[in-house]
C-alpha cells in the first residue's frame, strides 16, 4: 500500500475555518478550503467549523453544496464543531438548511445569553486512541449548542458533569459542540484524522 499524507478539507463559508486549517498542517495533514462541490474530490475528510450554523446553510445552499456534501458525508468523515455539529444534524428545533447526516437532535445557544461562552475539562474516554490521551481534554464554548439526543448508530463520546452532551460520533461521523482548534490540544484533530483513515 502506498502512503500518502490524508487530505482534510474544510468548508471554508463562514467561520473559524482558518484556525482548523493551522491545526491540520501542524499534525502533518494536507489541509485545503472547500468553497466548490469539486473541491471534495479526492478528499478523505472535511471539517465544518464554528461560526453561525445558519449562514453556513444559507451559502451552502446558494453554491449548490448541500448535496454533494450529502453525498460526501455518506461515504467519508466529516466533524462539525460548534455550528457546524448543528448543521451536520438531523433535527436543530427549528427550521433551516441542515445536511441531515448525523442522527442527533441539537438545540442552538442552550446555554443562553447570561453564560454565552466557557471553558471547562472534560472527559473524552475516545481520545485514549490517540497519542497523548488519558488526560482531561479542556473545552472552550462560544455559543454553543447542546446535543439534546443520539438516535440509531450515534453515540455519545463527552457529557458535561450534569449529563448533557457535548461530543458524538456516528461511524465516520464526529459531532463537537464546543471549539478544538482553539486550544492548543490537537487530540481531537487527530483523532477524526484516525476516522477518516477508516478507524472508526
Ligand atoms: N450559535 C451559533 C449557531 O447557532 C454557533 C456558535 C459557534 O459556532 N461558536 O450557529
Amino acid at each position: 500500500m502506498v502512503h500518502r499524507p490524508m487530505k482534510i478539507g474544510v468548508l471554508a463559508l463562514q467561520g473559524d475555518f482558518a484556525e482548523h486549517i493551522t491545526v491540520l498542517r501542524g499534525i502533518g495533514v494536507e489541509a485545503l478550503e472547500v468553497r466548490l462541490p469539486e473541491q471534495l474530490d479526492g478528499l478523505d475528510g472535511l471539517i465544518i467549523p464554528g461560526g453561525e450554523s445558519t449562514t453556513i446553510g444559507k451559502l451552502a445552499e446558494d453554491f449548490g453544496l448541500l448535496e454533494p456534501l450529502r453525498q460526501f458525508g455518506r461515504q467519508k468523515a466529516v466533524w462539525g464543531t460548534c455550528a457546524g455539529a448543528i448543521f451536520l444534524s438531523k433535527d436543530a428545533n427549528r427550521s433551516q438548511p441542515l445536511l441531515s447526516l448525523m442522527d442527533i437532535v441539537v438545540e442552538r445557544n442552550a446555554f443562553g445569553r447570561q453564560v454565552a461562552s466557557f471553558e471547562i475539562d472534560l472527559e473524552v474516554p475516545a481520545l485514549d486512541r490517540v497519542n497523548g490521551g488519558g488526560h482531561p481534554y479542556h473545552a472552550v464554548f462560544i455559543r454553543a449548542p447542546l446535543i439534546e439526543s443520539v438516535r440509531g448508530d450515534a453515540r455519545v463520546l463527552a457529557k458535561l458533569e450534569d449529563g448533557r452532551i457535548v461530543a458524538a460520533q456516528q461511524g465516520k461521523l464526529l459531532a463537537t459542540s464546543f471549539h478544538p482548534e482553539l486550544t492548543g490540544d490537537d487530540r481531537f484533530h487527530r483523532y477524526f484524522v484516525l476516522l477518516a483513515g477508516g478507524q472508526s
